[in-house]
């Protein structure tokens, strides 16, 4: 049976149903939860540690049980309403198509959007005369605004992936939404890497040339410090040991122009990022290798948490 999605927030039955969020929830509450939508009993999960990163607490399904048909905790239901979210943004492309009750997400929709942004930035700053920056400014807006759908939609969709731990949700998933890129279909694990399956990333990323997505854990809170022409933040190491004794240690970094985009988050919080990547190898001293994931970030909506 499939485990269903982690979630972080329950209902307390001796206490009328409250609705509590995670970081609510004490030690006695824990034989009380059930599940925010639906009458199934779920239970909690402590934080720990994997590959020598941080796993937030969280919660599941009680084992052998499932949500009940149409409670908006299924995979379905959840989809679902991702994609009603997503459609309908004004003066753009679908970037979710509807195939017989699955849908597709077409990641050139997004792709274009920035290349559209971009072009639209450079005619503004070519515009010469008043009125006719303000023309480009209107649409400069409208093409930003219209970016910053697409990839609350993409983190949206990669937030879903995050909180599966089962191999049967993930297949439901797959079948739930096909991600297409120039005519080909990018597979789940192609676009979504968790801490597992950073070192995957890693030696893929120079053949990637579309937006991925990634788990990443914030290190600390921080005021991005700005690194000659960019602000940086950056997410908890993972440590991943070699059978020659050696250790790759692998760390994400989130780049950005501007500061603002990179100070909403707190220490171990787990989110996603959205973005194109770039790599960088160091070796280090006793047999350590430095292995830089670096993302840039231009749109606050890169960045999503998965709670
Ligand atoms: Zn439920």
């Amino acid at each position: 049976m499939a485990a269903g999605l982690k979630m972080f927030y329950a209902r307390h039955t001796g206490k009328q149903n409250k609705k509590m969020h995670i970081s609510e929830i004490a030690p006695e509450d824990k034989d009380y939860l059930i599940c925010r939508y639906c009458a199934t009993r779920i239970v909690w999960v402590d934080s720990f540690k994997r590959l020598g990163k941080n796993i937030p607490a969280y919660l599941r399904l009680w084992p052998n049980t499932a949500h009940e048909p149409g409670c908006k905790n299924t995979m379905k239901s959840l989809v679902d309403a991702l994609v009603a979210e997503s459609t309908n943004i004004e003066d753009a492309q679908e970037v979710f198509a509807e195939d017989n009750g699955n849908y597709v997400f077409r990641m050139n929709v997004l792709v274009d959007a920035v290349r559209e942004l971009k072009s639209a930035q450079k005619d503004l700053d070519e515009a010469a005369e008043d009125s006719e920056k303000e023309r480009k400014r209107t649409h400069y807006q409208r093409t930003e605004k219209k970016l910053t759908d697409y990839f609350n939609s993409a983190a949206g969709i990669a937030k879903l992936r995050a909180r599966i731990e089962d191999s049967e949700d993930k297949e439901e998933l797959s079948k739930l939404v096909t991600i297409m890129f120039n005519k080909k279909k990018v597979s789940w694990n192609d676009f979504f890497f968790d801490e597992n399956r950073y070192p995957t990333l890693f030696k893929k990323a120079s053949k990637i040339d579309y937006p991925v997505a990634i788990a990443l854990t914030v290190e600390k809170e921080e005021t991005p410090v700005a690194n000659g022409a960019f602000f940086t933040a950056k997410g908890e190491t993972c440590r991943v040991s070699k059978e020659d004794g050696e250790k790759d240690f692998f760390c994400p970094e989130l780049r950005s122009h501007t500061s603002g985009t990179l100070l909403k988050f707190k220490a171990k919080e787990e989110v996603i990022v959205v973005g194109w990547l770039n790599t960088k190898e160091a070796p280090w001293k006793h047999g350590i290798t430095y292995k830089n994931i670096i993302f840039w970030i231009d749109n606050n909506k890169q960045i999503t948490r998965v709670d």
